[in-house]
């Protein structure tokens, strides 16, 4: 089954309004010259004060090219709960996916598995794909317990979810060692790893919703990184922190992407 690979930039906590459409502009520049049906799914996760900004320059553009995610939402609907975003309330500033579970988030803002679940939950409900991010720290790690670690955050992640839902979702293996550091996994132990998730994936949801999933590989990856990721078998595509914040360095991490798959 060939699966449409996914180019992710996760912006963080980055960039006022206009600093935002300048450059979800500049991205959609880079890739200009590229056809469409060739590109692998783009997608860029502004924060949630340039949601309304970003989506009105990718749709004023009107090439379709590149998509909108959210950083994150609750999954609550509405009500009191100071400082949060709902789903719908970024799907109505035109986010087509939200990032849940990335471990700047588990740690630094306590979000848990079963909150992780909760908002996949709400987030397939809504029609939207969420970004479900996994990995392990260097400690556990170097403890061994790297594999068991991710297989309970996935098992956690996808709990209740249906087949067809699970198909339709994106995992990132992000180990939190690799992330922000320069330090990259190695591209076969990252494959392995992604391998193991798709087998857990396996016994949650069946073999069809195995070789759907999109699984992508996130920690420091870079233009001279993506080709020898891409070209490992189970890796569909990356979630980029740091080398999303330039149209330059994200446009040709997509276009490396693409000399693996095309
Ligand atoms: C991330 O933010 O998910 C990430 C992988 O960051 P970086 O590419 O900077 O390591």
């Amino acid at each position: 089954m060939s699966r449409r690979p996914v180019i992710a930039g996760n912006w963080k906590m980055h960039k006022l309004q206009s600093e935002s459409a300048e450059l979800a502009n500049a991205v959609m520049k880079e890739l200009k010259e590229i056809d469409k049906a060739l590109l692998p799914e783009v997608v860029i996760a502004p924060v949630f004060t340039s949601l309304y900004a970003v989506n009105k320059a990718l749709t004023d553009c009107g090439c379709g090219k590149v998509k909108m995610a959210a950083q994150n939402a609750y999954f609550e609907t509405q009500g009191a709960f100071t400082g949060e975003v709902s789903v719908e309330m970024v799907k109505d500033a035109g986010a087509e996916y939200v990032i849940i579970g990335h471990s700047e988030r588990r740690q630094y803002f306590g979000e848990t598995d079963e909150m992780i679940n909760k908002k996949a939950k709400k987030i397939l409900d809504l029609g939207l794909i969420p970004i479900i991010c996994c990995g392990e720290s260097l400690e556990q790690r170097e403890a061994g317990v790297t594999d068991s670690h991710i297989e309970s955050q996935i098992k956690a992640a996808l709990n209740g979810l249906s087949a067809e839902e699970v198909a339709k979702s994106i995992i990132a293996y992000e180990p939190i060692w690799a992330i922000g550091t320069g330090k990259t996994c190695d591209s076969d132990e990252a494959n392995r790893v992604i391998g193991m998730i798709r087998n857990v994936v396996k016994g949650i949801a069946g073999a069809n919703a195995a070789d759907s999933i999109r699984i992508l590989y996130g920690g420091s990856v870079k233009p001279n990184t993506i080709e020898e990721q891409m070209s490992k078998s189970d890796i569909d595509g990356a979630l980029v922190g740091g080398a999303s914040l330039t149209a330059e360095s994200f446009g040709q991490i997509v276009k490396g992407a693409m000399k693996q798959t095309v």
